[in-house]
Parts: C-alpha cells; sequence; structure tokens
C-alpha cells in the first residue's frame, strides 16, 4: 500500500483503537517499562487529538512487567504464577501511562475487561458508556484485560481480539497494533530471505491463514494468529486494521510516513454490521 494511502486513513479516522503488544512497552531484559519510547506514542497519540481524532489505548505488559518484579518478590515465584504477575504489573504499567498523560495535562481512565464483559450485553453496554464518557471529558481510556480475575472460560488471553471489539463497540476507523514485527511476511523473514510482506490484505483467504503460521511475532501471546482473528473481527465491521513494528520511537508517525505494514481491508458491507448505538460516539 502506497504511503499516502495509510498517511491518510490515519489521518481522515475519527476514532482509533491503539493495541501495544508486550514486547514494545516491557524491556525484554530487565522487564522494565520502556517509559522514553511510551512517552513518544503518547506524544503521537496527543498529536492525533490536535486534529480532533480519538484515541482508545489498549495495552498489554502486566504480566510481562509484573513478572520480573514478582522474581525480585520470591525468587522461587514461577513465571505461570501469570495472575499474580498481572496484579503488580498491572499498576506499574498504569502509572507509567498516567504520569505521562498527566505531564501533557490530560486524565487517564483505566478500564481492565474479561470475555464476560465483551458476550454480556449489560455490561458491554456499560464499557461503551463509560468509553463514550471518558472521551467526552477528554479522558485517556487506557484498557487491558483483567487478568488476575479472567477464569479458564472468561480469559481472553490476547488483547489482539480484545483490541479488534473494543474497535467494534465504539466502531472505530482503525484499528493499529503495534507490533515486534513489520507485519504480516509470505513466510518467516528470520529463515526465508525471499519472505516478502503483504502490504494490503483484502480477503482472509486460507494463503492467509497460512502465512500467519510462519509469523516471526513469537514474542506476543497469540502472534500472527490472534491477529489474523482480529483482522477479521475488524473488516467484518468496518474497520481498517494495520499491523506494524512499534519498537521505535514514535511508532503512529512511522506509519503516518509509510513506514513496512499490514493494512487490512474492511469488507464493502462491514459497516453496516458496526452497532447503531456505537455511532452515536460523539468526538471529543
Ligand atoms: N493482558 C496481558 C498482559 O497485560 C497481555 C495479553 C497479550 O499479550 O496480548 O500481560
Amino acid at each position: 500500500m502506497a504511503a499516502t494511502t495509510s498517511a491518510g486513513q490515519l489521518l481522515t479516522a475519527r476514532r482509533l483503537v491503539v493495541k501495544i503488544g508486550s514486547a514494545l512497552i516491557s524491556d525484554a531484559e530487565t522487564g522494565e517499562i520502556r517509559c522514553h519510547w511510551l512517552e513518544t506514542l503518547i506524544e503521537d497519540v496527543i498529536r492525533f487529538f490536535a486534529r480532533g481524532q480519538q484515541v482508545i489505548i489498549v495495552t498489554s505488559g502486566a504480566a510481562a512487567v509484573g513478572s520480573s518484579h514478582l522474581s525480585k518478590l520470591d525468587k522461587s515465584a514461577g513465571m505461570e504464577d501469570r495472575r499474580t504477575a498481572a496484579a503488580i504489573g498491572q499498576v506499574r504499567l498504569i502509572l507509567a501511562y498516567e504520569q505521562i498523560l498527566r505531564r501533557h495535562g490530560f486524565e487517564l481512565g483505566q478500564i481492565l475487561l474479561t470475555g464476560e464483559d465483551i458476550d454480556n450485553e449489560h455490561r458491554r453496554l456499560n464499557v461503551r458508556s463509560t468509553l463514550q464518557q471518558l472521551i467526552k471529558l477528554g479522558a485517556v481510556p487506557v484498557i487491558n484485560e483483567n487478568d488476575t480475575t479472567a477464569t479458564a472460560e472468561t480469559c481472553i488471553g490476547d488483547n489482539d481480539r480484545l483490541a479488534a471489539w473494543v474497535a467494534q463497540m465504539v466502531a472505530a476507523d482503525v484499528l493499529i497494533l503495534l507490533s515486534n514485527v513489520d507485519g504480516l511476511f509470505t513466510e518467516d523473514p528470520n529463515n526465508n530471505s525471499s519472505a516478502r510482506l503483504i502490504t494490503q490484505v483484502r480477503r482472509l483467504t486460507p494463503e492467509i491463514e497460512v502465512m500467519a503460521g510462519h509469523s516471526p511475532a513469537r514474542n506476543s501471546s497469540g502472534g500472527m494468529v490472534t491477529k489474523l482473528m482480529a483482522a477479521r473481527i475488524a473488516m467484518e465491521t468496518g474497520c481498517s486494521m494495520v499491523i506494524a513494528r512499534g519498537n521505535q520511537p514514535y511508532p503512529l508517525t512511522a506509519i503516518e510516513n509509510g513506514g513496512p505494514s499490514t493494512w487490512f481491508v474492511p469488507f464493502a458491507n462491514g459497516t453496516e454490521s458496526r452497532s447503531t448505538c456505537a455511532n452515536d460516539m460523539p468526538p471529543i
């Protein structure tokens, strides 16, 4: 896809959902939050606000950040203690966002969701109206899965689909999945020099599904497979989705400038299946 097209989509979108993967927010070696990087992401988001756009953040990283601190508290704590790690990590994660946003004069509203909040209509409506209110007040919604209370039945497990459901809930125009890969490749680019980045996907064909299996995005919970699931949710509801590498500073500016990415084009009839009440979401 041409640089102008992707830049155009980000410029014209009224409402965007930005999902940040664990591998971006937390340092792979120390587990610490990458605050300098986060600062640049928030500056990008604020630039979108200045253009009159609405941005909802879906962030991963609670378990990644928490597990390194958990191991400092208890050397015997295993990685499997994900709930405890998330309880510790979520506080650190949200404080990092809150401090940066407050420095820029923005309030933050934290929402922690489980699958039940997505499946149950009353809960979903509560989430949606809270998002609506936060946006109206000029506060930035920051969402994660509630990894501490989720059970095997209610666990979503990956924030790719969570972000797509949020995008569906608020009738977002664009869903941005910031990851540690450039996008969807024909083959694993780590093992195959002829691997090609797919820049645009219009249909989720079996060939595309096979390509997702070759994905090098191993650090995230679902890799490319859950990203394609997210793409299906987005495309069916008239929302464009883009996967792009986010680990460099100002990752949203990089997409606008035509950096490597894979864009998923919504199905033609997608907008018809958008929730009519979601379209009532007011501008900031
Ligand atoms: N909710 C998880 C966390 O904050 C991340 C899930 C994912 O990686 O998609 O640790």
